[in-house]
């Protein structure tokens, strides 16, 4: 045993609200095709590489000075990459930045969250906002979604109108359902919602439909819309989440980040990766097109599939899906059971991972 081996958690002074509680895991194993994370498949291009590479090297020689607080240089670059794909003229002062938008998520929820306030969302749907308002203290509320996972935002606007929560999480593309909400739907949603409204925009990229950042001046104030480089950047392991919002909003997560909580490692590699975007999202289309031919060729094998805009699919119908999940990964594939009835979750990745993924799904048992 370790040092420190014999004290189990149940022994710790652990706050009461955290006892019996399981961690996010999704897990992390050495297989041949993993198809569980939702990250982009396509890893960056040597000349990518040798950017990231040559920016690190600039800063490592400053290493002894904390970095820019205020990540200003990578707020520009991220609010011209939004401007450009929204069209809405953002800048800096709109865009914040953080650890993977999970982070975001945490300072979002520490600021507009936190004991004695709520949190809704509707569920089934990214598991983390759960445990993020968890961690923060802030009661968690959830609210349905239709049986084929879609959002009825009329009736989600009454759900929100009558319990009033101080935030409301809306993730379109839907993780782990594929759905998107379109922006004139929204806003029912938001004209209900007497705090903030958090639109998770993860897998913006991937969607067709306009982004809820178009709404922003409309709902300054109101609106946050999250977003990542982890998925369609390709830049999971870089770990940079952002935001677009009101400066206002900005100034309130000011209050509640940790000082120099970007590294200066992170600012200068999410400065290169971002001078490679027209590059990597160039695998967006790709993804896309596969996406649609997996979950046609998933329907021809008789599964039931919902209609994904994102880099994934939800698929069924399994007796056991947990049984199915581990025949899965008995031939090299790993997915996802992410908890619901009789589904997985399958991320799309490059052609030939996708066959392997078709090819076990011919022979599992449902
Ligand atoms: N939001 C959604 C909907 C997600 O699916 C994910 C990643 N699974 C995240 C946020 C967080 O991603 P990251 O912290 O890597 O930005």
């Amino acid at each position: 045993t370790p040092i420190g081996g014999r004290v189990s958690l149940s022994d710790l002074p652990l706050r009461e609200d955290l006892r019996g509680g399981t961690p996010y895991g999704a897990p992390q194993l050495d297989v041949p095709v993993r198809l569980n994370t939702n990250e982009n498949p396509y890893p960056p291009t040597p000349e990518l590489v040798a950017d990231v590479v040559a920016a690190v090297a600039e800063v490592a020689g400053e290493l002894h000075r904390y970095p820019d607080r205020d990540a200003v240089a990578l707020r520009t670059d991220l609010a011209a990459y939004l401007a450009a794909s929204t069209g809405v003229p953002l800048t800096h002062r709109n865009l914040w930045a953080a650890n993977g938008s999970n982070e975001i998520i945490q300072q979002v929820l520490q600021a507009f969250g936190g004991p004695g306030r709520t949190a809704l969302g509707f569920e089934p749907s990214y598991s983390m906002h759960p445990i993020i308002s968890a961690g923060t203290r802030t009661d968690w509320l959830p609210a349905p979604r239709r049986a084929d996972f879609s959002l009825d935002t009329a009736k989600a606007a009454e759900v929100v109108a009558e319990r009033r929560p101080d935030v409301v999480f809306v993730t379109s593309p839907n993780n782990p359902t594929g759905q998107s909400v379109p922006t004139a739907e929204l806003k029912a949603l938001l004209d209900a919602a007497p705090g903030v409204v958090v639109v998770d925009e993860a897998y913006a990229e991937f969607s067709s439909r306009e982004s809820a950042i178009t709404l922003l001046d409309e709902y300054a104030g109101k609106l946050i819309v999250s977003r990542t480089m982890s998925k369609a950047f390709a830049f999971a392991g870089g770990r940079l989440g952002y935001l677009a919002a009101a400066p206002a909003v900005v100034d309130a997560l000011l209050l509640v980040r940790l000082p120099y909580h970007l590294s200066a490692l992170t600012q200068a590699a999410a400065r290169a990766s971002l001078r490679h975007a027209d590059q990597t999202l160039g695998s967006v289309a790709t993804l896309s097109a596969e996406r649609d031919r997996v979950a046609a060729a998933l329907a021809d094998l008789g599964f039931a599939v919902v209609p994904s805009d994102a880099n994934f699919v939800l698929f069924g119908r399994f007796s056991d899906a947990r049984a199915a999940w581990r025949s899965y990964l008995d031939s090299g594939v790993l997915i996802r059971d992410v908890g619901i009835t009789g589904h997985l979750r399958v991320t799309i990745g490059t052609p030939e991972e996708n066959d392997a993924f078709l090819a076990a799904s011919a022979e599992v048992e449902r």
